[in-house]
């Protein structure tokens, strides 16, 4: 247990006495310090912005005032105002109304801010109670008819609270971006275990009470408020904000009736709502969240965010890493669904920026593997959906021109590589490049090391870049060129590590030229 000052302690009995809280875990190694999280009675939670476009941005809080039990606020509306001013100081306010916290979305508050001028900054607050929120930074993107010179992004994912502490995004929160990209894990559903170096609040979360109380502890790490304070972000879960490589209606190991199974994705998609920024579109009905949709930055990027759990078929063959099966080819098989894979192909095909960007949960490029003489992939990646990746890839080639990106995340690993439009033939046409990004903290510490994951870079020529490190990538693209660092930690078990740059890697629009910086 840490030591605490005697202010410290006074405050920690303080708030123990007001909260009758301290369930079987109390005692346990320590799970948020309240005496930091405290800080703001009310917006304990912090603030948070989304979805920028060029004249509007959602401004996000949440009041709890017991954040890990329930929230603490009753079942009466509470009044919200918010401000959004050009300047830091709030001298030259541009927007500001009023906004009722309801019960039923948790008392959080999704405020679509317009009237704002495109691609700058704006600082924003909120006041309920008589208390001031934390101020956060906000950016909006630039004009449709922008001939933007340069947009940056960071792209991080996975952040299991127990694996260890979130200083990458302490870091982040130091860059200079436009964007923060979320590409699922931003909770773990899994049941409290002891001996890490933080620890869970609960059973494996399946009720609405245990996912907020779920998203609350993650959200109460200062180093997570920080990121969302000082950058829009964009978000799209993955299979743990509801359950371990969920596939539609069906639970990962298939035993629960498909209709219990929504019951329990849909109490998931509303705690993943009312915990991010999402505009009013994305606001769940029932099991159902419209996740899929597109940022635009000027004539520079098209940005498609992607929804890989929502509408897929099953996981076939093994389910997870094995040989590839006959139903891994099978044409029915799909990983957006019919109908988002029109709209990406309607986007795509319609676009008309430099790059083209799409943004979503699981490595499309292919990644096998060899065990005991045969090769095998992972059937819960694109890897095990071949017919619906050939759609996709013939639906990208049909652009017929460079600059197609695809950013992805979900295995704990920083890959980088070519989209090839046969991976079995080096020679064939490359007609995008992959960057995975690596997890906040799942997985530990993770390794460095030059060995490249069970021979992987050797057995797929078009992999270029392997490291087992914690982090984030960060992208700056311009007309021309678009650049990626992997920016690495050399420990998360711990608090306080440095960071680094880990690579770099070039891409050149016209000719999808993936070279090392
Ligand atoms: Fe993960
Ligand atoms: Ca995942």
């Amino acid at each position: 247990m840490q030591s605490w000052t005697r202010r410290g302690v006074l405050q920690r009995s303080a708030m123990m006495s007001a909260l009758p809280l301290l369930g079987p875990l109390a005692g346990c190694a320590t799970t948020v310090d309240p005496i930091k999280t405290s800080a703001n009675p009310l917006f304990t939670l912090g603030v948070a912005s989304g979805d920028p476009w060029p004249d509007s941005v959602v401004l996000w809080t949440r009041l709890a005032r017991d954040p890990l039990h329930g929230g603490g606020m009753g079942d009466a509306p509470v009044a919200v105002r918010w401000e959004i001013a050009a300047d830091e100081g709030f001298q030259r306010i541009v927007n500001k109304g009023m906004v009722t916290a309801r019960a039923e979305t948790a008392h959080s508050v999704h405020v679509e801010a317009g009237s704002l001028e495109p691609h700058r900054w704006y600082w924003y607050r909120f006041n309920a109670l008589g208390i001031e929120s934390a101020v956060g930074r906000t950016r909006t993107a630039p004009a449709l008819d922008a001939s933007t010179d340069r947009v940056r992004l960071a792209l991080a994912c996975c952040q299991h609270y127990e694996h260890g502490h979130y200083t990458a995004y302490r870091h982040m929160a130091a860059e200079e971006l436009d964007l923060v990209l979320h590409v699922g894990d931003y909770i773990y559903e899994n049941k409290a275990r002891e001996g890490r170096p933080r620890l869970h609040n609960s059973r494996e979360t399946k009720t609405l009470a245990e996912y907020r109380n779920r998203y609350a502890l993650y959200k109460l790490d200062p180093d997570l408020q920080a990121a969302h304070a000082a950058f829009p972000w964009a978000a799209v879960p993955d299979d743990h904000e509801v359950e371990n490589d969920y596939a539609n209606d069906i639970e990962e190991h298939g035993r629960q009736a498909p209709q219990e199974f929504l019951k329990r994705r849909a109490v998931a998609y509303q705690a993943y709502y009312e915990h991010l920024p999402f505009r009013r579109a994305s606001r769940p009905v029932g099991p159902a969240m419209r996740l899929h949709r597109p940022l635009r930055f000027g004539r520079l990027a098209s940005i498609n965010l992607l929804d890989t759990r929502q509408y897929r078929t099953d996981q076939q063959c093994s389910g997870g890493w094995g040989p590839r099966c006959a139903a891994a080819l099978d044409p029915a098989a799909t990983m957006l669904g019919r109908e988002q894979e029109r709209w990406l192909d309607t986007m795509l095909n319609g676009s008309a920026t430099r790059w083209d960007v799409l943004v979503q949960q699981l490595p499309i490029f292919e990644r096998a593997r060899m065990r005991d003489g045969q090769l095998e992939h992972n059937m819960d990646k694109w890897d095990g959906y071949t017919a619906a990746r050939q759609r996709l890839f013939e639906s990208i080639q049909r652009r017929d021109r460079g600059g197609m990106v695809v950013l992805s995340g979900d295995v704990h690993e920083a890959w980088a590589g070519r989209l090839k439009a046969d991976f079995a033939d080096p020679k064939s046409a490359t007609f995008g490049t992959e960057f995975v990004g690596t997890s906040i903290s799942s997985g530990g510490n993770g390794f460095d090391g030059k060995k490249s994951r069970d021979g992987m870079l050797d057995i797929n020529p078009h992999l270029a870049f392997y490291n087992g490190r914690r982090g984030y990538a960060r992208c700056d693209i311009t007309a021309d060129a678009w650049r990626t660092d992997y920016r690495v930690l050399p420990y998360v078990k711990e608090p306080g590590a440095p960071i680094s740059t880990r690579a770099s890697f070039v891409v050149d629009r016209e000719s999808n030229r993936l070279e090392t910086a």
